[in-house]
């Protein structure tokens, strides 16, 4: 199947799946994951309707970047080095991936630098698993404090990878903590904007729809099985 059926089969299901849990379907944002993606292939998802791609490295996003329309959304969701934030830090429309102060600070320094407001979302290893990266929850809340302090940078949500299981219902509840967390935290530091909750790829977008996503990330649905899979990380610490 093409880009365009796949991706038209993926925003039914996000319909399907708002729909169910009592929500408007235009409140979910899709990112169109694109590494490993060749630019041809992001031009066709484009000429279908994506306005927001996401990558998980630095050096394919700055390849990309200048071969594609400047209205692009480009999002980046994988781990940052801090060494490399200089690279992106006007490029991207929201970082999901903050994961520690060092960063926060780099990109605090780098966006003032160049009078820029750079959005993020922190990410949270809900699972706990020690090959992702991510704050554990209990150190979120003052993370977020200490970064609202920061000028240059805005904390805009919460971002989580799930594991890869083969019944996406057993990540339900990961996503679910997600949302009560984000919940919880607008009530704890109100005033704050913390609106987006980035959750849900290819195998388990539907039920983090239901559990209140409204930023998915998904890659493979749409554009097929990646050709590199060695590289294909999804978020893990190693072999990236
Ligand atoms: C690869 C990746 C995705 C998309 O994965 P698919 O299974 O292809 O949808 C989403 N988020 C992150 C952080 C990724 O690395």
């Amino acid at each position: 199947m093409g880009i365009r059926e796949n991706l038209r089969l993926v925003l039914e299901q996000v319909a399907e799946a708002a729909k169910k849990a009592g929500r408007d379907p235009g409140s979910v944002k899709l990112v169109a994951v694109t590494k490993n993606v060749p630019v041809d292939m992001m031009q066709e998802a484009m000429a279908a309707g994506v306005k927001a791609f996401g990558e998980n490295r630095v050096q394919e996003l700055v390849a990309k970047h200048p071969r594609l329309p400047v209205d692009v959304e480009w999002h980046l969701i994988g781990h940052l080095q801090t060494n490399k934030v200089k690279y992106i830090i006007d490029r991207v429309h929201l970082i999901h991936s903050l994961d520690s102060w060092r960063l926060a600070r780099e990109i605090s320094r780098r966006a003032q630098e160049r009078s820029l407001n750079v959005e993020v979302l922190v990410q949270v290893n809900i699972s706990g698993e020690e090959t992702k990266y991510g704050l554990p929850p209990g150190e979120v809340r003052n993370f977020i404090v200490g970064v609202a302090e920061l000028p240059g940078i805005r904390v805009r949500g919460l971002m989580t990878i799930a594991p890869l299981v083969p019944d996406p219902e057993g990540v339900r509840p990961i996503f679910r903590e997600l949302y009560q967390m984000a919940g919880w935290l607008r009530q704890e530091l109100p005033g704050l904007p913390l609106d987006f909750l980035s959750m849900g790829m290819s195998n388990d977008f539907r039920v983090a729809v239901e559990e209140g996503a409204n930023i998915i990330r998904v890659g493979s649905a749409i554009f097929g099985p990646r050709p590199n899979p060695r590289r294909d990380n999804h978020g893990e610490k190693i072999g990236g």
